[in-house]
């Protein structure tokens, strides 16, 4: 490595860090999916709860939030309240200006609402987060540092059967539904895309959910997820599906426990499913591997397009951090690092 390249890597990095608290710092004054006491702003991603680690801390202590308006209303939904004066809506591609940062917001595909993070210093440097995203259809942001997740970012997290998913979990609940109930589930946003994917494809079976998850899918209704028939599970509607043995029940994968019965069919929906696309547990439960994350192969597109000249792969979240950042340097020949 050339002195000159050294030195910009050096520049570079002193305008980004990871903190032990999984806050994505830039400037030492925008903080990204972690508290830090010293931003001015703090911006979340997305309302993933490994993304709104100190959520409440930040908005106590730190000026302002920022995040786009779905984000916003599904963090309502779960029940944080964000004062108005703290508020700071970002839609995709528009710029603010704080202390010489011009500071933005891009769509990532993830969950609805998603946003990766750009700023632009006054040294005119690029600095970029991608927040978690899956490819196609997120925009590649050019970057002279960059921030990537790495979830899947071992060699060994490749999906060979990334488009057939959808086609198999369609077939399974509809052969499914024909012999009583379906139990499905995922985590918030993931639920979501679920239902949309059924929908689209000719489920026309009522979806009954409980009380946070109904609030969810509505602020993601309100932001352009097509979905209909939804049923608070103590509505009176609800109470009636449920007698007739023809419905879709969705619930967070934390609440599994309490859900998941002997008597129904239960699906589970996770990413981390790398030989098959669908796998039958027992005689009853099936894990369909829909993820929401790029796999190591779209983390390793996205930093070559990105251009970056220095990579920090983010290991403050789940995943392999440290392995993206040696196969970042080995396969692509680009200096990456693993932070905090
Ligand atoms: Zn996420």
């Amino acid at each position: 490595m050339s002195l000159t390249l050294d030195a910009t890597i050096n520049r570079l990095l002193r305008k980004a860090k990871i903190t032990e608290n999984s806050a994505v710092v830039f400037k030492n004054f925008i903080a990204c999916d972690g508290h830090d006491d010293n931003a001015i702003l703090r911006i979340v991603t997305h309302a993933h709860h490994d993304h709104i680690y100190g959520l409440r801390e930040s908005i106590k202590k730190t000026p302002f939030i920022g995040m786009t308006e779905a984000t916003y209303d599904i963090l309502t939904a779960l029940g944080y309240e964000i004062p108005e004066n703290k508020t700071l809506i970002l839609n995709y591609d528009k710029e603010i200006k704080i202390k010489d940062a011009k500071i933005s917001l891009h769509k990532a595909k993830h969950i609805i609402g998603a946003a990766q993070v750009l700023v632009i210093d006054e040294e005119d440097d690029r600095l970029v987060y991608t927040g978690d995203f899956k490819l196609p259809s997120t925009p590649i942001l050019g970057a002279d540092l960059l921030v990537i997740e790495a979830t899947y970012g071992n060699p060994n997290h490749v999906r060979p059967f990334k488009y057939e998913v959808e086609d198999l979990f369609v077939d399974l609940v509809k052969t499914r539904l024909a012999k009583g109930p379906v139990h499905i589930f995922g985590y918030h946003g993931k639920i979501q895309e679920a239902m949309e994917i059924l929908r689209s494809r000719g489920i026309d079976a009522p979806f009954v959910v409980p009380r946070r998850v109904y609030k969810v899918t509505k602020a993601a209704m309100k932001h352009g997820l097509r979905v209909k028939e939804v049923f608070y599970y103590k509505s009176f509607e609800a109470e009636e599906i449920v007698k007739t043995g023809w419905y879709v029940f969705f619930a967070h994968l934390n609440t599994a426990r309490i859900y998941s019965k002997q008597s129904v069919t239960n699906i589970v929906l996770s990413g981390w499913e790398f030989s098959e696309p669908l796998r039958q547990i027992n005689e009853k439960t099936y894990l369909v591997a829909l993820s929401d994350h790029a796999d190591f192969e779209q983390l390793l597109e996205y930093v070559e397009k990105s251009k970056p000249k220095i990579v920090i792969t983010d290991a403050s979240r789940e995943g392999s951090a440290y392995i993206l950042a040696r196969e970042i340097k080995k396969k692509l020949s680009i200096p990456a690092i693993a932070l905090p």
